[in-house]
């Protein structure tokens, strides 16, 4: 078999957030399906889980006797051509998008991650973060593994048994290495004839099951689903692997069993509003948490505007709850992604122009209620708000669909740095004081749990509340890469 195709390194552009937000999860998409183009349909199922990293994007893909890994810095859209998906061979492949949680995005740590030992390659896309890479490190070597993907690559290749070939050896040995992760994972591994997928203990990232005519598919979200014309089946569960071939569908929990706590921010912002979590609609919850929000927190005001795009179904459930009517008062600029060309310190200062800019004739001399799902840094809002106040308004009311982010993430979002946090630092009033608004209200995290409408408390919100499901020590456990 041939090893992972190379192409070019490529510096990547620095990370370039012009809106508040916490940085997005990855995405990953697998395919088994016999006589399909299966890179073709992972390239589609990649487009519908851009939202997820769009720092890079890759594509490994087999015939079931060759893997060919083809991967690069930029959107979907940019990374692949005609030419290089024509070269992505067969019916089996992964795929992800990437956002780097910390450091910054390179060629190098751009996934799928690829590792070949003896006759077996191993292809993997992951979504999260390791919390113990330096044991992990310690127990397999790294290799010189930059990311947690590539140490957790390096690992199951290790654990391959050349001497086994039945055609389970990439399920072996990924029931033997798995319980050895900690932390955040859900993860689409292939090795040339096999696609496995699994989930951390906890659950923190999304991972679902889907059917096509000719076989399965996993992804990140479900709306990928859609777009390759699979049907949904079931999610993944907390701790679940399952081992997929020319015999089907094979489940194991290699795991200890843990509480799930799939990240409640899948439901504030990460996830795209026609993606199901629990079964859940998430943009059903999303106006929910309007709904809630404006029991929790009315304002008196004249009309209600969203912080487009997240914000808008709560904003609508802010509106018919409150019996205020909702206007359009931000329009967004949909072709500023990720990988616009960085502003000079001048132009960053009015960066939030380049994403949103004001429609007069919805704020002006209005009393605005502002409705947004969450305020991580605080460095744009307040531009927002400065925005909206310029374009007329008489009174700013900022709603947020969300309790304060007080607590550093660990488990994939890039937050881990305390300090940044704007409701880490102060009270409610001090950050309506700092924003400059005439009045601040945020979701409640009781609200919040009613708004998703799932029983049994299965979701994290370690940010919100502090409680980490898992031991996250000093938090010094990321790697520069990781995803
Ligand atoms: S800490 Fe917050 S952002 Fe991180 S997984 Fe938990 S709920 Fe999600």
């Amino acid at each position: 078999m041939s090893p992972a195709a190379t192409i070019p390194r490529v510096a990547g552009p620095p990370p370039n957030s012009l809106l508040d937000k916490p940085g997005e999860a990855c995405g990953v998409f697998g395919i088994y399906a016999p006589g399909s183009d299966a890179a073709r349909l992972a390239y589609f199922g990649l487009f519908a889980l851009q939202h997820r990293g769009q720092e890079s994007a890759g594509i490994a893909a087999s015939d079931g006797e060759t893997i060919t890994v083809y991967k690069d810095v930029g959107l979907v859209a940019q990374v692949f051509s005609e030419n290089t998906l024509s070269a992505l061979n067969g019916h089996l492949a992964v795929g992800h998008t990437r956002y780097s949680t910390t450091g910054s995005p390179t060629w190098d740590n751009a996934q799928p991650a690829y590792r070949q030992i003896v006759g077996t390659g191993v292809a993997l896309a992951h979504n999260g973060n390791l919390t113990n890479t330096r044991n992990l490190a310690g127990t397999f070597g790294d290799q010189g593994a930059t990311t947690d993907s590539e140490l957790m690559t390096e690992a199951i290749a290790r654990s391959v048994d050349p001497n086994r070939s039945d055609g389970r050896e990439l399920e072996r040995a990924m029931l033997a290495v798995l319980p050895s992760f900690e932390g955040a994972f859900s993860l689409a591994v292939m090795d040339q004839g096999h696609l496995v997928a699994v989930r951390d203990p906890h659950g923190f990232r999304p991972l679902s099951l889907g059917r096509t005519e000719r076989g399965w598919v996993v992804a990140s979200e479900t709306a990928a689903f859609d777009i390759v014309g699979a049907t949904f089946v079931r999610d993944i569960e907390p701790g679940e692997m399952v081992a997929i071939d020319a015999s089907g569908v094979r489940s194991h929990h290699p795991f200890p069993k843990a509480e799930p706590r799939l990240c409640v921010f899948e439901f504030v912002y990460f996830a795209r509003p026609d993606s199901l979590l629990y079964g859940r609609d998430v943009h059903g919850a999303r106006r929910a948490m309007g709904h809630i929000l404006a029991e929790e927190a009315p304002a008196d005001a004249d009309v209600i505007v969203p912080v487009p795009e997240s914000g808008i179904p709560a904003a609508q459930g802010y509106s018919a709850t409150s019996g205020l009517r909702y206007v359009d008062g931000l329009v967004k600029n949909r072709y500023v992604g990720r990988t616009f060309i960085d502003p000079t310190p001048a132009l960053r200062e009015r960066g939030i122009r380049m994403k949103l800019n004001p429609l007069r004739s919805s704020l002006e001399d209005r009393r605005v209620v502002l409705v947004d799902d969450s305020i991580v840094r605080g460095t744009t809002t307040r531009q927002l708000v400065t925005m909206v106040r310029d374009a007329g308004a008489t009174e700013v009311h900022l709603r947020i669909s969300s309790p304060p982010y007080r607590w550093p993430c660990f488990y994939g979002m890039d937050t881990s740095d305390r300090d940044s946090l704007l409701a880490a630092k102060m009270d409610i009033d001090e950050i309506a004081a700092f924003l400059e608004v005439d009045s601040l209200a945020y979701l409640s995290l009781d609200g919040l749990m009613r708004a998703t409408a799932i029983a049994g408390n299965p979701l994290c919100t370690a940010c919100l509340s502090g409680e980490y499901p898992t031991d996250v020590g000093d938090g010094k456990f990321v790697l520069e890469g990781s995803s």
